[in-house]
């Protein structure tokens, strides 16, 4: 097995950032030592001044594959990934065809991610509206749990289910023992908020805004948190957007409620008052709220009630983004960001005195922990895979076309300058992504909650 010393002045351990040599042994962690201990025969990697922290998971990312790999691929969105410093992604159910609800489509995406992958994966399993029965199934068969949506998705292949669909689908999810990921939006107050709109100028954000209000967003996390009670299942809300929430979430934990809790760095980065009408590039649903929501977001982080920081990338063929209308009522909602979102966070989160340590417990090891992959990814620790990202915090870069990797290299962000340069990326000791180029065959694995 080849022996490797990978050193830094600034490695990102559970304990804090120190200079530290981590050794590696194959495909994991040996031990974390001060630099002047590392034994002989080992290869030196010294990364300097730049910081080395643990590989990034994200545990949100629609890949559209197999089905609709012409929005983006297994390829590309674990290439943009190796380049943000992910070392395993989690595909969510929809986008794809057939979409994940059953076994039979789980094998069809283990098949379309065949030899393709440059870092780890996993995917999710779906529940809709008439699968309870594979529910359990599909848990036997690896997912690290379950998405459904309270809201129609906007997607063929995919149904959104209602309270009573979910009573029939909970005591399922409560005996896997799994999370479900939900998508916490109810349809009632976004219907009565689109028809008020009708007559509307759908080319200004603000028309879209005021279509997914709050309440849509807190209505269905009541909804959620009291059947969490009910069937003690772990409920996970995704990609929250309103910072109305928050109270009634820290109260839920404080409970001891089994919950977690996600945000996107669209939701930290992005504010209302800054999107352009006919800028259709930042739609995503829910959407992105006022600069006000924006930093109680990030207090809410700072306290704790949200977890974890995931992409939510989710790509489209460019001409659904409507550009040349700018409609934003018929554009296709959703960023895609994997490549930039740890500059975008190191942008935002540096700023206000967060630290690499955050970045890592938001990025890597909150993610890891809801995808069931908590004791061997996302922390450098002995026994951990060695994944890991080299990242100089002090460098800035601007955001152009070729830095995105991903199929589709449209993004919000582009032109803007971010904080933070990704130099290289390991997947279990090996390089993945390396000054700009991708070494190396892809060599990503499924990762298996059941192993
Ligand atoms: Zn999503």
């Amino acid at each position: 097995m080849s022996l490797q010393a990978f050193v830094s002045r600034r490695v990102v351990t559970p304990e804090g950032i120190r200079p530290a040599a981590i050794l590696v042994d194959g495909e994991r962690i040996e031990a974390v030592v001060s630099p002047d201990q590392i034994p002989e025969h080992y290869k030196l990697h010294d990364f300097g001044n730049a910081a080395i922290l643990p590989g990034l998971i994200d545990s949100h990312v629609h890949i559209n594959d197999p089905g609709r790999a012409d929005w983006e691929g297994f390829e590309t969105a674990t290439q943009a990934a190796a380049a943000g410093g992910y070392t395993m992604l989690v595909d969510m159910p929809l986008n794809c065809l057939p979409a994940t609800t059953t076994v039979a489509a789980l094998e069809a995406k283990r098949a379309a991610a065949h030899g393709k992958c440059r870092i780890d994966w996993a995917a999710w399993g779906g529940v809709v509206h008439d699968n309870q029965g594979d529910i359990e199934p599909l848990a036997a068969a690896g997912v690290p749990g379950f998405k459904c949506f309270l809201v129609d998705p906007g997607i063929n292949g995919f149904t959104m289910v209602r309270e009573q669909q979910l009573r029939l689908a909970l005591p399922h999810v409560a005996r896997t023992g799994l999370p479900l990921l939900v998508h916490a939006e109810l349809p009632g107050p976004i219907d009565r908020a689109t028809e008020a709109l009708a007559n509307a100028d759908w080319s200004r954000y603000s028309t879209y805004l005021q279509s997914r209000p709050d309440e849509a967003e807190l209505a269905a996390i009541r909804l959620m948190l009291g059947l969490c009670h009910e069937y003690g299942f772990h409920l996970h809300i995704v990609h929250l957007s309103t910072s109305a929430a928050l109270p009634e979430l820290c109260a839920a934990r404080a409970e001891g409620l089994p919950l977690t809790v996600e945000t996107c760095p669209h939701y930290l980065h992005l504010s209302a008052e800054t999107i352009g009408n006919g800028a259709t590039l930042s739609k995503c649903a829910p959407p992105v709220r006022s600069r006000e929501n924006c930093e109680k977001l990030w207090q809410g982080l700072r306290d704790g009630t949200i977890d974890m920081v995931v992409t939510d990338h989710s790509p489209c063929l460019p001409s659904m983004k409507r550009l040349a209308d700018g409609n934003f009522r018929t554009a296709w909602g959703g960023i895609a960001s994997l490549s930039v979102a740890l500059p975008l966070m190191w942008t935002e989160a540096s700023r206000r005195g967060f630290t690499l340590l955050d970045l890592a417990k938001w990025m890597a090891a909150g993610p890891a922990h809801l995808a069931g992959c908590g004791a061997r990814k996302g922390r450098i620790v002995a026994g951990y895979d060695a994944d890991f990202v080299v990242f100089d915090p002090d460098r800035e870069f601007s955001v152009a076309e070729d830095k995105l990797h991903y199929r589709h290299p449209v993004s919000p962000y582009l032109g803007e300058t971010l904080r933070g340069v990704v130099k290289a990326t390991y997947l279990r000791g090996n390089p993945v992504f390396a000054a700009g180029e991708f070494p190396g065959e892809p060599a990503g694995r499924e990762y298996l909650a059941i192993l």
